[in-house]
């Protein structure tokens, strides 16, 4: 089955919203066995939704509409629907009621225009909204889907997860299902190098490499006709990439590294403290997203001036006078001042030149120290980053992260 997706709404079009819908429903398409070709978007004008809508009608099986289903006078995206496909809009008990108990549970008034949210087409499948009042819907009509959610993406995701999913799944003759393989340390060229000869002569599962800021993901996709099947197609592909890359590989679940590193942390009950100079708490705030990570999460200091550094970690004032602020030297004692002034298993200390300003030609921009202080030793990381203040800052926080697990993994 292949499906577009019709966002309506003039605030996407004048650039006041993104059309993370659309991103997102597309995202999830295609494990139901449905894919997407095209994406469009329409202001809140009848005419021109009614033209979208023939257009998308002649060209795709099934047209997921998001926006417009709201009580105003502008939101006409279920009267266009209706009036195109020739069905009327009948009043649905069951919704109107939802609608009267939502604003009744939300002590506001219900104003009169809201009932207009309980006519859905006549015929049609309802999907109910429990997080707002507009009820969405899919009718099936001339061999074609048309299914409409509404905009606010908190309303439409649980509405599109517990009802339109299970609609597609049910259809599908054959699904997409997905593992992604994140691995960090290694370029997208390396890492493809490695397993060129499995890339070569794919076939199902296909394995797909791209590359984000900093780390690489590997998607290998099953086309097959139940979840089982699926991933019994994929695990002996995984077990050949895990056996080519070894640790490079840190998640196998497309788990975040920050929470991978924390649940680590919080498993192994290993302690960790931070002195934070470039990432100005980049990395505290990264770990402190884990749930449960208070329990070895002591603290995180942002030590941006010498004196700072100095007053809060114990770094000797010579040592900044005589390797600068942005040496190893410095780095190793921000990393050991921190652990022993917190008492914690690890002293994990950052400092580097962000730039864009600041550079020297024996200290470029970029120049990174990442220090990790454990018992009496300390590891230190020079890196040599490109990219604007932004990129570095986040790398350098992923190679910090990327430390701490490989030290986790070879204690
Ligand atoms: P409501 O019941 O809130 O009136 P609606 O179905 O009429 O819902 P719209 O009025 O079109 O939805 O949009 C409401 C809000 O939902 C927008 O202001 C925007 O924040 C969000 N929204 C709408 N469409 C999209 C989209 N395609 N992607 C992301 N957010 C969207």
């Amino acid at each position: 089955m292949n499906a577009e997706i019709l966002a309506v709404g003039t605030e996407l079009l004048m650039g006041q919203i993104a059309n993370t819908n659309a991103q997102y429903i597309s995202g999830r398409l295609p494990e139901v066995g449905v894919n997407v070709y095209y994406h469009s978007v329409v202001g809140d004008n009848p005419k021109r939704l009614k033209d979208c809508l023939e257009i998308a009608l002649k060209r795709s099986d099934a047209v997921i509409m998001t926006g417009g289903l709201g009580p105003t006078q502008d939101d006409l995206t279920k009267e266009t629907v209706a009036e195109t496909l020739g069905k009327k809009l009948v009043l649905h008990e069951e919704s109107l009621k939802k609608i009267e108990e939502y604003f009744a549970k939300t002590n506001r008034p219900m104003a009169k225009n809201n009932i207009k949210q309980a006519y859905l087409p006549e015929g049609c499948i309802v999907i109910s909204n429990n997080n707002g009042t507009a009820p969405g819907c899919i009718i099936e009509s001339g061999g074609k889907v048309v299914i409409m959610l509404p905009g606010p993406p908190s309303e439409m995701k649980p509405m599109f997860e517990d009802t339109v999913i299970p609609y597609f799944l049910n259809k599908a003759k054959s699904m997409l299902v997905s593992k992604h393989i994140r691995m960090i340390g290694i370029g997208e060229s390396a890492m493809e190098e490695k397993i060129m000869d499995l890339i070569q002569n794919q076939t199902n599962p296909t394995i797909a490499p791209y590359a984000k800021e900093g780390e690489v993901t590997l998607r290998i996709t099953a086309n097959c006709s139940s979840r089982e099947e699926g991933e019994g197609l994929i695990a002996p592909v995984v077990d050949e990439i895990r056996k080519r890359l070894g640790n490079t590989i840190y998640s196998l679940e497309d788990k975040p590294l920050y929470a991978v590193v924390g649940e680590m942390l919080i498993e192994k009950n290993i302690t960790i403290a931070l002195a934070e100079s470039c990432t100005g708490g980049l990395i505290a705030e990264m770990l402190t997203n884990v749930p449960g990570i208070s329990r070895v999460f002591d603290r995180g200091i942002v030590s941006y001036s010498n004196q700072s550094k100095v007053e809060c970690l114990g770094v000797n004032p010579e040592t900044i006078q005589r390797f600068g602020a942005v040496s190893r030297e410095t780095a190793v004692e921000m990393a050991r001042g921190i652990k022993e002034r917190s008492g914690t298993d690890i002293g994990l200390s950052v400092t580097g030149i962000a730039g864009p300003g600041g550079g020297t030609p024996q200290k470029p921009v970029g120049l990174v120290y990442i220090a990790l202080a454990y018992g009496d030793q300390v590891e230190c990381r020079e890196l040599r980053l490109m990219g604007n203040r932004a990129k570095i800052r986040n790398i350098t926080a992923l190679n910090a992260l990327d430390m701490i697990r490989l030290h986790i993994m070879n204690q």
